[in-house]
């Protein structure tokens, strides 16, 4: 786990990020505090009409910038397991796939997330927990371990939700699949700040 990187920061392109999160002064924000890679990771929709200003401003900043900026997108799973983005946009970037709608359904849950795991257009599965309606049992933690080795899928340790919960990373890290570490960040103190989830980073140490 590396502390000086940060794979999923917003910006305001959303409208409940801080205002002054812009793309530039994330850029310049990550450059003061010695990170050495981030990836911007807007929500997308499907219909998302910024995505050409957006990705304009990114590549405007990399050039000015030594820390790596990898420009990207945070898609909801919807109920299907299909991601709500564009595929010419899923497959040209940086894709973190995250649930954002309570499905109050395990079979569905479930279904959805390895189908989003299979996805070849997906990089990383964001704040990864289940939904508190439902329990998912070691033996179903491990065949996702299994999937997402397989898919070579990264699992993201994000700390605005500090997930995910313990006894999957424990499980995921026993079963050799990749992780990275999120911030989450809505505003510019958060970009990098991994105080909330030292004790999940401890389980790689
Ligand atoms: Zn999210
Ligand atoms: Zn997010």
């Amino acid at each position: 786990m590396n502390l000086k990187e940060d794979y999923h920061v917003h910006t305001n392109y959303n409208d409940h990020s801080d205002s002054n999160l812009t793309v530039k002064n994330v850029v310049i924000e990550a450059e003061r505090k010695g990170i050495e890679i981030i990836a911007l990771t807007e929500h997308v929709r499907e219909s998302s009409e910024w995505i050409h200003n957006y990705l304009n401003e990114i590549a405007n900043c990399k050039k000015k910038t030594k820390v790596k900026v990898i420009p990207g997108f945070e898609a909801k799973i919807l109920s299907d397991g299909n991601i709500d983005c564009r595929e010419d946009i899923a497959r040209d970037y940086f894709i973190i796939a995250s649930f954002h709608t309570k499905y109050y359904d395990k079979a569905i849950w479930i279904n959805a997330l390895k189908k989003v795991i299979e996805n070849k257009y997906v990089n990383v599965i964001g704040h990864l927990a289940p939904e508190s309606s439902f329990q998912i049992n070691t033996e179903e933690i491990e065949e996702f371990a299994k999937l997402l080795s397989k898919h070579d899928k990264i699992v993201e340790v994000n700390a605005k939700y500090k997930r995910p919960p313990e006894n999957w990373v424990k499980i995921f890290i026993k079963r050799g699949v990749r992780f990275h570490l999120g911030s989450d960040a809505h505003s510019l103190s958060e970009i990098g700040n991994y105080a909330s989830i030292i004790k999940l980073i401890k389980l790689f140490a």
